[in-house]
């Protein structure tokens, strides 16, 4: 852990967290101390109206900008997959083992097509619920649904692609071991599968 002086403003103190996948953003533990914000820095628009308080809309705002990071994330996680089926598709082509590329062998070429089917219906309900957002209903179901498919599609499509590439797969020569590793934050931020098995359930059910 490395404490980052000067990124933060007064009072704002933050340690950064080594994690074993998506590197393009740190993360960090903050510890605030005294800190106070001015009325000018409340946060608007996206994640609700100005003066929605704790107690009434606040919590519903915030409910509101999770929906949108959870189809956020899904988009992630279908870029991501979408990443590995494309380097599986160069992959069986480039690969020869038995005097023939290994795109040749049925098993494979097979785990290829389900890899390809499954990013794609993933791909269309991300679609179907970011239309949704757009539209301003609140999908919550939709969201939680499609946060839940598409980052476990993104988890096993990943793993998938890494055993297509063999022993390459597992070296950081080929990018699908970073596909791998920053397709398992996504079912675990913007609320755990189960947490949106919990959403999902909840609404079906009533809450437990
Ligand atoms: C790289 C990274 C970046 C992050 N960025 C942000 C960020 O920007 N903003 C932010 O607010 N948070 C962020 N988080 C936090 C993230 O959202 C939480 O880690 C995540 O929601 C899980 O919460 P937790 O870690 O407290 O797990 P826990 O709640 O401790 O869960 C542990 C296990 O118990 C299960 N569990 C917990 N409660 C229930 C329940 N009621 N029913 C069934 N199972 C349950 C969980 O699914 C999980 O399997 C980030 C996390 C990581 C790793």
């Amino acid at each position: 852990m490395v404490k980052e002086p000067g990124r933060f403003p007064a009072g704002v103190a933050g340690t950064v967290i080594d994690k074993i996948g998506y590197h393009g953003f740190l993360t960090f533990e903050l510890e605030l101390d005294g800190v106070r914000v001015p009325e000018s820095d409340r946060l608007t628009g996206l994640y609700g109206d100005e003066g929605a308080g704790a107690d009434a809309g606040g919590f519903a705002a915030v409910q509101r900008g999770l929906n949108i990071a959870r189809v956020h994330t899904a988009a992630r996680a279908v870029g991501v997959a979408r990443a590995a089926v494309e380097d599986c598709q160069l992959y069986l082509q480039e690969r020869e083992q038995f005097g023939r590329p290994i795109g040749e062998f049925q098993a494979l070429r097979f785990a290829l097509a389900d890899m390809a089917a499954e990013v794609n219906q993933a791909r269309a309900f991300w679609r179907q619920a970011a239309h949704l957002l757009d539209q301003g209903e609140a999908a919550e179901s939709e969201s939680a649904m499609v946060k839940l498919l598409a980052t476990e599609m993104a988890v096993k499509v990943t793993n998938q692609a890494m055993q297509l590439h063999g022993g390459n797969g597992y070296t950081t020569e080929r990018r699908v071991e970073r596909y791998w590793r920053d397709a398992r934050l996504t079912t675990i931020f913007e609320g755990t599968s189960e947490i949106q098995r919990r959403i999902i359930s909840d609404r079906m059910l009533g809450k437990a």
